[in-house]
């Protein structure tokens, strides 16, 4: 291939035949070997991402901020006055500890990012002649490719044929307004303004086209910018600004404590000032909330990958946040609440009706008129229906590739569903497709909720086929076509083709009416196919039939809507779909009762904002409303106080997608711009999905909340010591040394705080209501239990122990001892009672209400691993004598070990014990 040096504007100026030379392709497209030939020499289709700066940034904020600040100071002071063994370890502490930092934040990071590349962007292209589905970063220059509405363009790309296309370039130049593109060479103002290329990173809103790929990856217009703004917007959530302001506040309080003891030592015990501000640097240090915002930020990105799994693909950590206070989604039907896999069942015609057996999409059964008079050979008039169905429809089926896999379909089930009902009746598609060539497309949009196409019929005269939904088309028609014959339509017939209508949407079933038109020169209708328009086209229509599609519910939403009415979730259906066939099904899945009131699209429009507010606070299902309408019903929800999440597929669910709390994309169904405007895709289309990750995000904001008990409770143990202290004057030697408070704090309590982080959803987090927006992590319950509860319980034990071994060596016979072998052992003991308070804090925070027993013992490893971790790293500084002479600890007896290893079965028997007090008023 020419390695090419001509600019963007080069390539558009060139004629097509010297443009196909230049970058040696052609209509036809690459072979795949000649595509695997360029995809080495010049690489992936991808954006790379350069981060060296921000990582090594990012290194360091560990070692910047406040606490750590504190750490570095205060381990200098210490070896500029003489205590330099503690000043290394205070330093040591503090570099491992930001280590630890960083590492959580890295692994966050990890987990988020790999996210991204479990969702590919798939581009249809043409190679070896034929229409593939690749991944967008196989696509090579020379490609040609399909662009259709909806799809964001992989490429810059030539033009070769375009219907009316429009592309979104705002990410580019920042218009939002989207422009023209066509086939033809036009030069614009200034740059990205010729209207034959399309470029990498934008969208295309509307319409279809052909294009070849000119540049790929690195090499495109949106590749070179990335590579000189290389930086991610992140914006705080309200957790992180929530968790910054308590960290805040806690470290303020905390110096302002440690203040006090400062000058309490100098003044009250007339303690040197260096010691003095070592001893206050202890209590700060056991105040200060360190870890707090890494730890978070890596539960929430660990909920994020719990998410994954169970099918949520969550864009933002804020996500998960605001999933777990969601009171209302707004769900699409189809494809969501339903399986998606239409199967047409009958087909009515004015006095006939069909039978259609068979499942899925493979050929494999047959029409058969209900009426044993009517046989199919003799009715021209489901001829032309299936006709209609098969070639007013823009989508293929692969076939299966063996037994075990499903066909593969590029375009959507509704239309599969017509191509196999064609197939059914014994027609061949690809003949049918030679035999009348498609001359022009009104393609479907979600507002009309039709389809449009203009053939050329063997005769050589045109003809329209029109496919769409039933009330729209049949106020269009003007003739219906009757055993073979054309006449003008009466009232009784529409009101026999709603009874119909009626009769199939009561069993949940959606029909879809098929009609067409010759070219009657009627209203001013072209002769000439590219002239027309919706607007002159669509009219007139002689109506033909129904096609009648069962689309059964997925089994698993049962489940899943009876769950989000247990946790008090509302679920609103907003559908294309007909009123009757919405509610029908809405009914049978339990969404809602039979007293629902049905809006459709056109009753919206007529509703003001404070009718529509109140209307969503009841029973309310919509129909028939088109996807801009989405977007005032979430708006009136927000209104009312929700919080809302909203599901959405196609171009115009944009706006809806980005109004709602939680954005949510459909990942198999949904269009580039859908996903590209929500906050969640769904992997497999599922509601029940949804209802998992609104699980997953309760149980990350509870799981923070079980974390920060664990870590404050330890804070009560950590200075009740230094408090004995001073409010002994030094008569009580300090039971706990600041490098022992350090320890704990930053050593020993880590692993078991992210272990609880990772906690797995305590049964009957579905069972209560959202979490009020306003509610705060940090609550009274939490900080009374810390307080109150557990930290009063650590510090009568470990209190105890310390006071028990001056007992045994004497005590109160002799002064409690302040250096010497006694006191060494009074510390020591006093700070493993701690870590083993610890031990059984770990496992009472990882339950709520429910016995830890029966979520299981040893359900999460992390925590015991914790566990083993926190007693190995005692078990060293008490035997490694460089960490001895350090930490002021000692070896224990054999007695001593038996009083620990015991101590955790008691305080997790009485926490057991008010769980089930609690449970039992619960009830
Ligand atoms: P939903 O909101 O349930 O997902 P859709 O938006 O997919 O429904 O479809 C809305 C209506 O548009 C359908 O009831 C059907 O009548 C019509 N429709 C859907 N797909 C097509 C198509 N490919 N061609 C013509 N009409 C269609
Ligand atoms: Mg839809």
């Amino acid at each position: 291939m020419a390695q090419s040096r001509l600019t963007a504007d080069d390539y558009a100026k060139l004629t097509v035949a010297k443009f196909y030379d230049q970058l040696q392709t052609g209509k036809t497209g690459l072979t795949s070997t000649q595509a695997d030939q360029r995809l080495q020499q010049v690489g992936p289709n991808t954006i790379q991402q350069t981060q060296s700066r921000s990582q090594l940034k990012a290194f360091l904020k560990n070692f910047t901020s406040l606490m750590a600040l504190l750490l570095w100071v205060s381990g200098l002071i210490a070896m500029f006055t003489g205590m330099l063994e503690l000043g290394i370890a205070i330093w040591a502490v503090n570099l491992i500890n930001g280590c630890f930092s960083f590492w959580q934040e890295h692994a966050a990071q990890k987990a988020t990012d790999s996210l991204k590349a479990m969702l590919p962007t798939y581009t249809q292209v043409l190679r070896d002649g034929q229409t593939q589905q690749i991944n967008a970063t196989e696509l090579v220059p020379g490609d040609v490719f399909l662009i259709q509405a909806g799809n964001s363009i992989s490429a810059d790309a030539r033009i070769i044929q375009a219907t009316s296309l429009q592309v979104d370039e705002s990410a580019l130049t920042g218009e939002s307004l989207a422009v023209d593109k066509r086939a033809a060479y036009e030069k614009g103002e200034g740059r990205f303004a010729e209207r034959n290329l399309v470029y990498a990173g934008t969208i295309a809103v509307s319409g279809t086209a052909t294009a070849v790929a000119v540049q790929t990856g690195m090499q495109t217009e949106f590749g070179q910018i990335a590579a000189l703004t290389q930086h991610q917007k992140t914006t705080a959530s309200p957790l992180t600004a929530e968790l910054n302001r308590l960290t805040r506040q806690i470290s303020l309080i905390a110096i302002l404590i440690g203040l006090i003891f400062f000058i309490a030592a100098i003044f009250f015990v007339h303690y040197p000032v260096a010691k003095s501000f070592i001893f206050a640097l202890g209590m700060i240090v056991a105040f200060i909330p360190e870890g707090l915002l890494p730890t978070v930020t890596l539960s929430l990105a660990q909920g994020v990958t719990r998410m994954s799994k169970r099918h949520a693909l969550v864009k933002e950590l804020s996500s998960v946040e605001t999933l777990g206070e969601t009171t209302v989604i707004c769900s699409d039907k189809t494809g969501t609440l339903t399986q998606n896999q239409m199967t047409i069942n009958h087909v009515w015609l004015p006095q006939q009706i069909y039978h259609v057996s068979g499942e899925g999409y493979v050929n494999n059964g047959k029409i058969t008129a209900n009426d044993q008079a009517v046989a199919l050979k003799y009715s021209p008039d489901l001829a032309l229906l299936l006709r209609v169905a098969a070639l007013d429809n823009d989508t293929e089926i692969k076939p299966a590739k063996s037994s075990t896999t499903k066909p593969k379909i590029l375009g959507t089930p509704t239309e599969a569903a017509h191509l196999i009902l064609a197939e059914k009746s014994g027609l061949d598609l690809a003949q049918l497709r030679q035999a009348y060539p498609r001359a022009q497309e009104l393609p479907f949009d979600s507002d009309r909720k039709r389809m449009t196409t203009i053939h050329t019929q063997p005769d050589g005269s045109q003809v329209i086929y029109v496919k769409g939904a039933l009330d729209g088309i049949l106020t269009l028609c003007t003739s219906i076509l009757v055993n073979g014959q054309v006449r003008s339509i009466t009232p009784d017939d529409v009101h026999d083709i709603d009874q119909a209508n009626q009769h199939y949407a009561a069993q949940g079933l959606r029909s879809m009416a098929i009609a067409y038109r010759n070219f009657d020169g009627q209203a001013n209708l072209p002769t000439d196919p590219a002239d027309c328009t919706i607007a002159n086209t669509e009219q007139h229509l002689t109506f033909v039939g129904l096609t009648v599609m069962a689309d059964p519910p997925r089994p698993e939403i049962y489940a899943a809507v009876e769950k989000c009415h247990r946790a008090k979730i509302r679920i609103i259906m907003v559908t294309g779909d007909s009123p009757l066939t919405a509610k029908s099904v809405a009914t049978k899945i339990g969404i809602t009762s039979d007293q629902a009131r049905v809006i459709t699209g056109d009753e919206l429009s007529a509703m003001s904002d404070i009718d529509l507010q109140k209307a969503v606070q009841g029973e309310v299902i919509f129909a028939r409303v088109a996807p801009e309408q989405k977007y005032r019903i979430v708006q009136a929800n927000q209104h009312n106080g929700e919080i809302v999440a909203s599901t959405g597929d196609g171009v115009n669910d944009a706006p809806a997608l980005k109004q709602a709390d939680i954005g949510i994309a459909m990942g198999v169904t949904g269009t580039d711009v859908a996903k590209d405007a929500a906050d969640m895709i769904l992997t497999d289309d599922n509601f029940a999905s949804i209802v998992a990750a609104i699980e997953e995000g309760r149980t990350v904001y509870s799981n923070l909340q079980k974390f920060l008990l664990y870590i404050l409770n330890s804070n009560v143990p950590e200075a009740i010591p230094s408090v004995l202290f001073l409010f002994s004057r030094g008569l009580i030697p300090l039971p706990l040394t600041v490098m022992q408070i350090l320890t704990v704090d930053l050593g020993t309590d880590m692993l078991p705080a992210l272990g609880l982080g990772a906690e797995a959803s305590e049964p009957g987090v579905m069972d209560q209501p959202p979490r009020a927006r306003n509610a705060h992590l940090l609550n009274k319950s939490i900080i009374w239990k810390a307080f109150g509860w557990y930290g009063l319980i650590a510090s009568v034990v470990s209190t105890f122990a310390y006071f028990f071994v001056n007992w045994t060596n004497g005590w109160p016979q002799v002064a409690l001892a302040s250096h010497g072998n006694t006191y060494v052992l009074a510390t020591t003991m006093t700070l493993a009672a701690i870590v083993f308070c610890q031990i059984a804090a770990a496992i009472n925070c990882r339950t709520k209400f429910n016995s830890v027993f029966s979520v299981g013992l040893f359900s999460n490893h992390r925590i015991w691993w914790g566990i083993i971790f926190e007693v190995a790293l005692l078990a060293a500084l008490m035997y490694l004598p460089v960490l001895q002479g350090l930490f002021n600890t000692t070896a224990i007896a054999g007695r001593d070990w038996a009083f620990l290893l015991c101590l955790p079965i008691p305080l997790v028997l009485i926490e057991e014990g008010r769980k089930a007090v609690v449970r039992q008023r619960h009830r």
